[in-house]
């Protein structure tokens, strides 16, 4: 069966498709709201405006999502604010971690049974996390995981943030081996595409890098959100100013290819998405990231590293190779060592800044396209008991 992407209508109705599905969206959560509408939805319930900046220095200043550690705050007051601005969004299914503790994964439960994964990743000099946008992506990229599964919904704009907050405080708790104990990157390239996603996207960006106590204070260069390239919303991207790094998923130079590996090519074509992203280098000033996973004998030829540095001359961007993560299934490997060192080389000589990525995670299926990876073996497989619950 061939999986045909779900594609958005129009950047303005990222929603539609979701919309007619009925997507159970969770409660109301102080993370989808700044500090105003908290103060608002505070005085509600009948406590003074105060509250607002209280709860929101435990979420946002100091990492406390859970209630019961606001101990400042009266108990009655406290559980009817928790019950009615802190409804537990993310539950924890499974923790994995490898690279001696650097890589963790987590897989979440929502409120409707719904499953995503964050990963957070520690380098000597900085920590990472990798945010889900959606459950499941509707995108269909054959080579990936979680487009194999489809889409289930988008996320509401606190579910994005508080795996963040909650990667935040796994941090500042020592627990990321060998890296400083705080989370200063984000990268939107968990589940999901975030451009479809658009509003709630954009406001978690906002949340996120809006000071404490209102938001986590993140600088918007350390955040980047990936894309398959809807152009609408990309040119949409470029009229908010943020200066957050967009990565460009390309995977081929070329539309015959491109309209295989990334299905949404069908609709906008490799120039049209280039033109886009290189207007959003020259908007915003930074680099783009053109991701390009290897793949043996499919999208590896020199000729193909030839033509994507053509594309590329002159322009602001930055190739990042990604060798093949194995999925459930998939026909496809990744390229062998000598072909990728050609690829990486034709492009230097370029002129083209390139590097290819580490693969974090692989053994706990953190990787890229891996996430959902587990799931689906589950699936496939019957499931052991344990696991079943997982693959619900
Ligand atoms: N939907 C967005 C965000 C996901 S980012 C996007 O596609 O950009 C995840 C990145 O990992 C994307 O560049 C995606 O194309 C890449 N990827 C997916 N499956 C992969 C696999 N099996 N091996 C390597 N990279 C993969």
């Amino acid at each position: 069966m061939t999986i045909l992407p779900v594609i958005p209508t129009s950047p303005d109705e990222p929603d539609a498709v979701a919309t007619r599905r009925r997507p159970a969206m969770p409660p109301r959560h102080l993370a989808d709201l700044d500090l105003a509408g908290r103060r608002a939805a505070v005085a509600e319930l009948g406590e003074p405006a105060f509250r607002a900046k209280q709860l929101s220095t435990h979420y946002f200043g100091r990492l406390v999502r859970d209630p019961a550690e606001m101990t400042d705050l009266p108990a009655a007051t406290r559980d009817r604010l928790a019950e009615k601005l802190l409804p537990t969004l993310l539950t924890a299914q499974k923790e994995l971690a490898c690279d001696d503790g650097a890589t963790r994964k987590t897989l979440w439960r929502l409120h409707d049974g719904a499953m995503v994964e964050s990963v957070l990743m520690g380098y000597p000099d900085r920590v990472t996390a990798c945010v889900s946008s959606q459950a499941g992506c509707g995108m269909a990229c054959p080579f990936c995981a979680t487009g194999q599964a489809g889409l289930t919904r988008n996320l509401s704009v606190a579910e994005i943030v508080d795996q963040v907050v909650y990667l935040a405080g796994v941090t500042a708790s020592g627990a990321v081996t060998g890296s400083p104990p705080r989370l200063s990157r984000i990268v939107f390239m968990g589940m999901g595409e975030p451009l479809a996603n658009y509003p709630r996207v954009i406001e978690a960006v906002r949340r996120l890098t809006t000071p404490a106590p209102e938001g986590l204070g993140l600088s918007q260069r350390h955040i980047t959100v990936s894309t398959v390239g809807l152009v609408p919303a990309m040119r949409r991207l470029i009229a908010e100013e943020l200066s957050v790094t967009l990565a460009l998923s390309l995977h081929a130079p070329d539309d015959d290819l491109r309209d295989e590996l990334v299905p949404v090519n069908q609709r906008w074509k490799v120039a049209e998405v280039l033109d886009a992203a290189f207007d959003y280098a020259a908007q915003t000033g930074r680099r783009i990231s053109i991701e390009y996973a290897l793949i043996r004998d499919v999208n590896d030829q020199p000729w193909r590293a030839d033509l994507l540095g053509r594309l590329l001359h002159g322009k602001l961007a930055h190739v990042n190779l990604i060798p093949l993560n194995p999925t459930p299934g998939s026909k496809w490997d990744a390229s062998p060592k000598p072909v990728e060192r050609e690829f990486v080389r034709r492009l230097r000589e370029a002129g083209i800044s390139t590097t290819v990525r580490d693969t974090r995670g692989r053994e706990i299926d953190g990787a890229c396209g891996q996430l959902a990876a587990s799931e689906l073996t589950v699936v496939d497989a019957g499931g052991a008991a344990a696991d079943a619950e997982v693959a619900r």
